[in-house]
């Protein structure tokens, strides 16, 4: 099961973070069809997403991580909604040049140059909307840099990515940030820890928060809440007519007089609804109905 972990250390002042969205990963890889290297540049996506789940305080939010990038892979968008939705996609799903050799060369799949724009809303509308430029644009560092720069929050992030048979296997996370009472030199041991790839080698067998006590010897270590994620998308039949119904009357005429079958395919999921050439005939009648004066 795909979950979250929130722990603290009141002691030291840092607060941790574990997500683990394999489950959600393996689904959107077999949805979207992906080879190896976008599976998992779509995985590494889902646990930003997952992570950024830390800004959300009501149910009815949700926070979209995109990253565009001059890289073949061009881009990548995820979402994470209030009660632990996941879904998302990339701009490209094979590469042929990278599936089948193993781990993807990040910095030769995403380019050198990208835009990271990360957008927290509700029912409303947008809450926050930032964007950050970025020089080797990979999902870890964009994440990183978007909470160091944008929200002033010292923050580490480490990924675990395992693929097996050229398919998603694991794929988890970890993120410290230091609290504004936090003790300096013990963040900085942490951050040693991330940078010699001790967390990196801990996330592979890690479970939970808790795995990572004594890895930073942060004795006081609590799990303060753990909760479940999972991929769910918000298309329907409903909406993906609405879609439709965006066309002009004579196209949606056309459609139904040649009665050709419509599908309309949801990025964030893969999933293809069959419009029906009737509901079509009834989208253009509320269409003539809007548009007679009154
Ligand atoms: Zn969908």
């Amino acid at each position: 099961m795909d979950k979250i972990e929130y722990g603290i250390s009141n002691r030291f002042g840092l607060r941790l973070i574990y997500v683990d969205v394999s489950k959600t990963a393996k689904t959107l890889e077999e949805r979207h069809l992906n080879g190896p290297a976008s599976a998992e540049v779509l995985g590494h996506g889902l646990l930003a997403a997952a992570l950024l789940l830390s800004k959300i305080k009501e149910k009815t939010e949700r926070v979209s991580f995109q990253l565009k990038v001059d890289g073949p892979i061009k881009g990548l968008m995820t979402e994470v909604s209030g009660a632990g939705d996941l879904r998302g996609y990339t701009d490209i799903k094979i590469l042929n040049d990278f599936d089948g050799k193993g781990s993807p060369d990040m910095r030769a799949l995403m380019g050198d140059k990208g835009q990271l724009t990360i957008i927290h809303s509700n029912e409303k509308g947008a809450i926050y909307s930032g964007q950050i430029e970025m020089k080797t644009p990979d999902v870890r560092t964009a994440l990183a840099r978007y909470f160091n720069q944008s929200e002033q929050i010292p923050t580490a992030v480490e990924f675990y990515s395992h693929l097996k048979d050229f398919h998603v296997s694991d794929m988890k996370g970890l993120m410290v940030q230091k609290l504004p009472d936090a003790d300096t030199e013990k963040f900085v041991h942490v951050l040693e820890k991330f940078n010699s790839s001790e967390v990196a080698s801990q996330l592979e067998s890690a479970s939970g928060v808790k795995d990572f006590d004594s890895l930073f010897g942060l004795d006081d270590l609590s799990l303060l809440e753990s909760r479940s994620l999972q991929f769910k998308c918000r298309c329907s039949y409903e909406k993906s007519l609405n879609i439709l119904g965006m066309l002009s009357p004579c196209e949606l005429q056309e459609i139904i007089q040649k009665k050709v079958p419509q599908r309309v395919t949801c990025h964030f999921c893969g999933e293809t609804y069959k419009i029906k050439t009737e509901d079509v005939s009834t989208k253009l009648l509320e269409k003539a109905d809007e548009s007679k004066p009154v």
